[in-house]
């Protein structure tokens, strides 16, 4: 059977090339990176050539990049390392009500342990007014977190708009840029923010890797207590293994995005045609333009998305529902409710996203399986 997997917003296959440079550092290169001796000082100088690639996919300076174990360390480290900083001088943060959770409920816990925070709400293509987060800014504001992109329906948020916004008034911009460095060109300056969230896995690196970009002069605390490692910022022997991966996935990214960006929005633009063409009552997600290259989210009407991925599963087609497909609390997802999508909608979202791997030979024949499935499913729907 035919195996298309369409669900890289969710993880991505480690590059080839990504496997092998990790290759060394799980064996005969396990030399402890703060030891004097050579085979320390070879990790030392791939964790550093690692933060150089990384560094340079974003535009930034080297020294303005630490590892962390992923994505959701990064943003737990955003809110909490700023506003441990800044104890005493103010705690309050702005955020969105459609940001990862790892955002969210760290804004949330923060906010129950003697801090502050606003969440905006966004309009129905999952996007946020600048002037909506301007608004929420207030004297004792530290840290504003924006996402880059949603990782459900794909939305690019105004980033930049909102960083003059956070310039204006002094405070600190994070964004939470997993769902497009490496997708996306993406520039720290362009984009104006002072700290900025990458995780490995949604790049085509390891698992368990991410880093943080924190740019010169921003005051934050470390979150992790226990060693000097990191500069300093982040105790804990190093997973070279995985940084050394990182750091070729960064490579990848910059040597491949160009071509990669057009093909992917092609592939993505021929499913979205396909499946609206054949489909009644379906409905894309998101923003009509400002959205990843890689994302189709839909919503189809009278049907469960769980069934949906569930029937796709058996033909080898691999896909999500922004409804907790693994949960059985069954909650919808809390950016199609941040969206105003009607809950019994939101229980019919479907999300394909694509890849470096994927072929005109996948969306043809996501094409051809979805519209039959739907069909079976809604004859034996009681909606
Ligand atoms: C996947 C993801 C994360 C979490 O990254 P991990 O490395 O899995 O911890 C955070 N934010 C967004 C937008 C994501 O898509």
């Amino acid at each position: 059977m035919k195996f298309v997997y369409l669900d890289h917003a969710a993880t991505t296959r480690p590059a080839d090339e990504v496997v092998e440079a990790m290759r060394p550092y799980l064996s005969e290169r396990f030399g402890n990176p703060s030891a004097l001796y050579s085979l320390g000082r070879r990790s030392r100088s791939a964790i550093e050539e690692a933060r150089s690639e990384v560094a340079s996919l974003i535009g930034a300076d080297p020294d303005e990049v630490y590892f962390t174990s992923g994505g959701s360390e990064s943003d737990n480290m955003a809110l909490w390392g700023t506003l441990i900083a800044n104890d005493g001088e103010g705690g309050h943060l702005v955020t969105t009500n459609i940001e990862h959770h790892a955002v969210l409920e760290t804004a949330e816990f923060l906010a129950d342990h003697g801090y502050e925070a606003t969440i905006v709400g966004v309009d129905g293509a999952a996007r946020v007014d600048p002037a909506d987060m301007e608004e929420a800014i207030r004297p004792d504001t530290v840290v504003v977190s924006l996402m880059h992109a949603n990782n459900e329906v794909g939305t690019i948020e105004p980033v930049a708009d909102v960083s003059r916004a956070c310039r204006r008034a002094g405070v600190y911009l994070h964004t939470d840029a997993v769902q497009t460095v490496g997708n996306i060109p993406v520039d720290v300056d362009e984009l104006g923010v002072d700290l900025l969230s990458i995780s490995g896995h949604k790049l085509y690196g390891p698992k368990g890797v991410g880093a943080i970009y924190v740019r010169n002069g921003v005051r934050i605390s470390r979150f992790i207590q226990g060693g000097e490692q990191e500069r300093g910022m982040r105790a804990g022997t190093e997973n070279i293994a995985g940084i050394v991966g990182l750091g070729a996935a960064a490579r990848l990214a910059s040597s491949e995005m160009s071509a990669k960006v057009e093909r992917i929005a092609r592939l993505r633009d021929r499913l979205v045609e396909r499946l609206t063409g054949s489909i009644d009552e379906i409905l894309l997600n998101g923003h009509p333009t400002e959205r990843l290259p890689n994302n189709a989210h839909f919503r189809i009407r009278r049907i469960e998305g769980e069934a949906i991925c569930l029937h796709l599963d058996t033909v080898g087609i691999c896909a999500s529902t922004g409804s907790a497909c693994s949960s059985e609390a069954l909650e919808p997802s809390h950016v199609l409710m941040a969206m105003g999508v009607p809950t019994i909608e939101a229980h019919g979202s479907l999300r394909f996203s694509l890849g470096r791997d994927t072929t005109e030979e996948d969306i043809e024949y996501v094409a051809e399986n979805l519209p039959p499935i739907v069909e079976r499913l809604r004859a034996m729907s009681p909606l």
